[in-house]
């Protein structure tokens, strides 16, 4: 049983991408609005020692000598990784044990930190939030633990494109009517605007379905007329515009599917459909794994047809 790497995956943006998740589940700096997962269990500015480092690079030793070289060891999950203390020194490890590049996915609520920036220097590539540069709109949006501030947030972000050689893809996540207003794209774009070296702009929405009921879709057109207006030299792309399942790779390693679903749920919930193209299980198999989930009360279905976790 597996504890803190999860997958491979398919993702949209990273292809084949092994997970490395380094905290409790939901222990996060934010509570945002749009969280796909639950409620914040572990709100927390404090960076901390959330679970043995040397377990970790073993696990990920273990997983790697199992499986073909993913496209991407991928630090994300169930929280925000940055809050654990030795992200760092997991990944200077994972450097010597293959040749798979790094990617963090950050909320950036501690990239102000130097330790933080120093630990994420060492990863290939970065994918930190932005959704605004209005304190009132950062605080209805992510709900901060106490001790974060969104000037602390652009302060780093703005330190970090200014040192970091390589690829940061800032992730925008476009809630209809609360920050696609002209003037909160205005913002944006003068921010981005004054940071070197960003690769390029993913236009994210609420796909699955979000914690709060206030969090709408914006549709393709939504996105398109945020892009116009984010009127940036950059490459930006939006969530429907890239592939939602690249092609499973050959060896593609289910042993034990039951534990997979259950690890798949806990980070994103899913409904039939997708569970088969993201684990490559037959629809017959998975409807009888999934009849034994729910019989178990592991698993529950909502309405709208995604399975969940049951807490
Ligand atoms: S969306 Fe990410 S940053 Fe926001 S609460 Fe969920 S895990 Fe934390």
């Amino acid at each position: 049983m597996r504890t803190y790497v999860f997958g491979p995956v398919p993702s949209r943006r990273l292809g084949i991408s092994l997970g490395v998740d380094l905290t409790p589940t939901k222990t996060c700096s934010y509570d945002c609005i749009y969280c796909q997962l639950s409620r914040t269990r572990f709100h927390t500015a404090k960076r901390d020692r959330f679970c043995p480092p040397h377990d970790v690079v073993k696990e990920l030793r273990e997983v790697l000598g199992e499986i073909a070289t993913p496209d991407w060891i991928t630090f994300s999950g169930t929280g925000e990784p940055t809050l654990n203390i030795d992200m760092g020194f997991i990944i200077a490890e994972l450097k010597k044990i293959t040749q798979a590049p790094v990617c963090v996915i950050t909320n950036s609520s501690l990239i102000h930190l130097e330790e933080v920036r120093n630990d994420l220097l060492l990863a290939n590539r970065i994918l930190p939030t932005l959704t605004t540069v209005r304190q009132s709109t950062f605080a209805r949006i992510h709900r901060p633990a106490p001790g974060i501030e969104l000037n602390d947030s652009l302060t780093g972000l703005k330190l970090f494109s200014e040192v970091f050689s390589g690829t940061i893809e800032i992730e925008i996540f476009v809630i209809p009517g609360i920050n696609d207003s002209d003037e909160e794209i205005q913002g944006l774009h003068d921010f981005i605007e004054t940071m070197p070296r960003i690769s390029s702009i993913y236009l994210n929405t609420s796909v699955r379905a979000p914690l709060e009921n206030e969090v709408a879709t914006a549709d393709q057109g939504r996105l398109d007329r945020f892009r116009e207006k984010l009127n940036l030299k950059i490459p930006v792309s939006t969530v429907f515009e890239h592939n939602l399942i690249p092609p499973r790779p050959a060896n593609w390693n289910r042993k034990n599917a039951g534990d997979e679903i259950l690890k798949l749920l806990l980070r994103h919930p899913c409904n039939h459909e997708q569970i088969c193209q993201v684990l490559g299980i037959e629809s017959d198999r998975l409807t009888t794994i999934i009849e034994q989930l729910l019989h178990e009360n592991q698993i529950m279905k909502q309405a709208n047809g995604d399975y969940r976790l049951l807490d």
